[in-house]
């Protein structure tokens, strides 16, 4: 398509030839009630996939030239696809959704009119119910919470990446220059005005999830490394803090030595040979130490991957005339 469209979808997809005809199914029309046959177009981005997704796109873009796609080397994530697709969307709105039918295609046109009407720049779903196991709901729940909590701007409490934009507000996501996307995050980063529409999120219709726990666990540690620098200072005042305690006891367990009358609490490393103060001490220390470590690793992975400036995903063909 030659022109600007008003509005472009983009829809990561990773194995996801199962779900790819009964979204198109359900979004086309719904679509071409709304907008003009020409005024709208749906990326599909082909996240690596193992199965029929492209071959899907490939005869989707043949029935319909509006729906078109890219397709990445390999398996990047996500974030990256979703990114690749929204540097490929061409139109004066731009709108990102899931390819399994958890963000609802109706609820997709609700925010669509909300930025169309001039009013917001942004609009994103905000999950008031989530039809998923308990523990996993515990796990969002809480990680938007901490998110609220620790965040350095304002977080948006159980908003994902389905929302709608205006151009201006994508224009100033994608001139974001760090590599290591956290969509959302940099969505409620850049401001303007945003507003969020209760939605309830239903189950997968199709396929698989694509997210085991390992995998949500390093998306949320993106959004935490991403936007806070709490998990850092807290780092520092554990070590800080274990430090003094240490010196504190040291002070103690030399002038106990010394002086085997200057006792604490009746407590004499003369007649003990401390064992148990030491065992306890140096595991305190340890688990303080180890603990910053870690933190302070999760932070360097962050920088060593600004640091390579490697492009978030590699385009293997565009699915287009
Ligand atoms: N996805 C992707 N690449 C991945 C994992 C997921 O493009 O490596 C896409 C997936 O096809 C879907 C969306 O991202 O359109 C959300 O994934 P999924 O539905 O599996 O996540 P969940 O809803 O279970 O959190
Ligand atoms: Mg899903």
């Amino acid at each position: 398509m030659g022109s600007q469209p008003i509005l472009s979808v983009v829809v990561p997809c990773f194995n996801e030839e199962k779900s790819l005809p009964l979204l198109v199914r359900t979004l086309e029309p719904i679509l071409n009630s709304e907008f003009n046959q020409l005024d709208w177009e749906i990326i599909l981005v082909n996240d690596g996939s193992h199965d029929g997704t492209e071959a899907c796109i490939e005869a989707f873009h043949q029935l319909c030239p509006n729906i078109w796609g890219v397709s990445l080397t390999r398996n990047f994530g996500h974030q990256p696809a979703l990114y690749t697709g929204l540097t490929h969307s061409k139109g004066e709105f731009i709108a990102c959704m899931d390819a399994d039918l958890q963000d609802p295609p109706e609820v997709l046109l609700d925010l669509v009119r909300t930025v169309r009407s001039g009013q917001y720049d942004v609009a994103y779903g905000v999950r008031a119910s989530r039809d998923a196991g308990p523990l996993i709901k515990a796990c969002y729940r809480s990680f938007y919470r901490l998110m609220g909590a620790i965040s350095e701007h304002p977080w948006q409490m159980d908003a994902g990446d389905f929302c709608a934009m205006n151009r201006r507000a994508l224009d100033m996501l994608l001139s974001l220059p760090e590599r290591d996307k956290f969509l959302r995050g940099l969505r409620s980063w850049v401001g303007l005005r945003q507003i969020g529409v209760s939605y309830a999120r239903p189950q997968r219709r199709l396929g698989r999830s694509k997210y085991n726990y390992s995998r949500l666990y390093r998306l949320a540690m993106k959004g935490v490394v991403g936007f806070s620098t709490v998990p850092l200072r807290i780092a520092s005042f554990l070590s800080l803090g274990m430090g003094l305690v240490c010196v504190l006891g040291a002070a103690f367990l030399i002038l106990n030595r010394l002086f085997p009358a200057f006792t604490l609490f009746g407590y004499s490393i003369g007649a003990s040979q401390g064992i148990a103060t030491l065992a306890v001490l140096i595991l305190l220390m340890a688990s303080a130490v180890l603990a910053s470590l870690g933190i302070i690793g999760e932070y360097l992975a962050v920088v060593l991957v600004e640091v390579k400036q490697r492009p978030v995903s590699l385009i293997s063909r565009i699915i287009h005339q």
